[in-house]
């Protein structure tokens, strides 16, 4: 740390992004990414537009507002894009959280609240998930305190049925609920259709994937028109153009080909169920899974172990070491090759005691 960093953020512990190697020297099992291209529809889109990179993007991404607002069925004004869905979440936590109105969220969830929440000088309050990693709907009735809920959750994979997050709202209806629907394209239940009815209600989505544009860095909230304006005060007073015209481009390409979007998706579900029942054939405990990855664990291997042996083989995986889960990786689901090359890995590595 410099002398001249400030007492304000001397004490903030960044968010610890999974590791991006630099050459793809590993099946990568480690950041829930897709492990197909983006659709062609988004590299022909792409192309077309690098003539205009002299120009700034349009800030209101008006043509891609439309069309994401399309694809969820509600109005353009409905709807706020932003860099990565990362970002739409810290615009919540500094539009919609301060001493008054403290943060709430899981104790086992997106490990990116409570630094944002510490970003922002905000207080929270970290809500144990029961024994089974589930949400306790009675914990967060009328908690006065704005709510961030994974839905469904990382990295347990578990989802909350949409009945159960329409009673947190209607019992904390003096504060925003946020719902990020990160994985919700793999089996969850979206709360998209509630908006119109919970002016308390923010959800948000992201590229990054079911899209296959993790790189691109695009996410979206879906609120009423109210909530959604003062988010846009946010991203005003910070960076009004904080989608790039690359990536708005690339976003209307795959929007134009929702098939391939949801083939991959069904696929990502299928090699899901395939894994997890290899996974259990060896002894492991994988967690209900409505997500790109499984969360497992087994009795009579550590979870860091694991994880470090097959990153010593090739094949890289998602370790917490939060006390409650430190037993548990987390595994993205990948192509079945990838998935296959993940499980003979185990094989090899533990035959002998499996
Ligand atoms: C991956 C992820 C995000 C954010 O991803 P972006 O790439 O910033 O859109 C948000 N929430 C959860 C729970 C995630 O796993």
């Amino acid at each position: 740390m410099s002398r001249f960093f400030t007492s304000r953020y001397a004490g903030l512990t960044p968010y610890t992004p999974g590791e991006q190697p630099n050459r793809m020297e590993y099946v990568k099992l480690n950041t829930n990414e897709s492990p197909f291209p983006p659709s062609k529809a988004a590299e022909e889109y792409t192309a077309k537009f690098t003539r205009a990179l002299n120009l700034y993007p349009d800030p209101e991404c008006r043509e891609l507002a439309a069309a994401v607002a399309k694809m969820c069925g509600v109005e353009a004004k409905n709807i706020l894009l932003t860099n990565g869905s990362d970002e739409i979440l810290n615009f919540a936590f500094m539009a919609f959280c301060d001493e008054d109105h403290p943060a709430a969220f899981a104790d086992l969830t997106y490990g990116f609240y409570p630094v944002f929440a510490q970003l922002n000088r905000i207080p929270f309050e970290e809500i144990p998930l029961d024994e089974n990693f589930c949400i306790r709907v009675e914990d967060y009735l009328g908690i006065g305190k704005t709510i961030f809920i994974a839905n469904p959750n990382a990295p347990t994979g578990i989802c909350l049925e949409r009945s159960k997050i329409e009673q947190i709202l209607q019992a904390n209806p003096n504060n925003v609920v946020v719902v990020d629907e990160a994985y919700v394209d793999f089996g969850g239940e979206s709360c998209i259709p509630l908006i119109g009815r919970y002016s308390n209600l923010l959800v948000t989505q992201t590229f990054s994937k079911s899209r296959s544009m993790a790189g691109a860095r695009l996410g979206f909230g879906i609120a009423c028109e109210e909530l959604i304006r003062d988010l846009n005060t946010i991203k005003y007073s910070t960076n009004p153009y904080n989608i790039n015209s690359l990536t708005m481009a690339a976003a209307l390409g795959t929007l134009s080909d929702p098939d391939y979007t949801q083939r991959n998706c069904r696929t990502v579900m299928e090699n899901r169920a395939y894994t997890a029942g290899e996974l259990q054939k060896m002894g492991f405990e994988v967690l209900p899974s409505s997500t790109n990855f499984v969360f497992a664990k087994h009795a009579k291997i550590s979870g860091a172990e694991l994880y470090q042996r097959l990153k010593e083989n090739g094949v890289l995986i998602r370790h917490f070491t939060k006390e409650r889960i430190a037993e548990y990786n987390r595994i993205t689901i990948g192509t079945r090759e990838q998935m296959d090359t993940l499980l003979e890995t185990i094989r090899r590595l533990y035959g002998g005691i499996l």
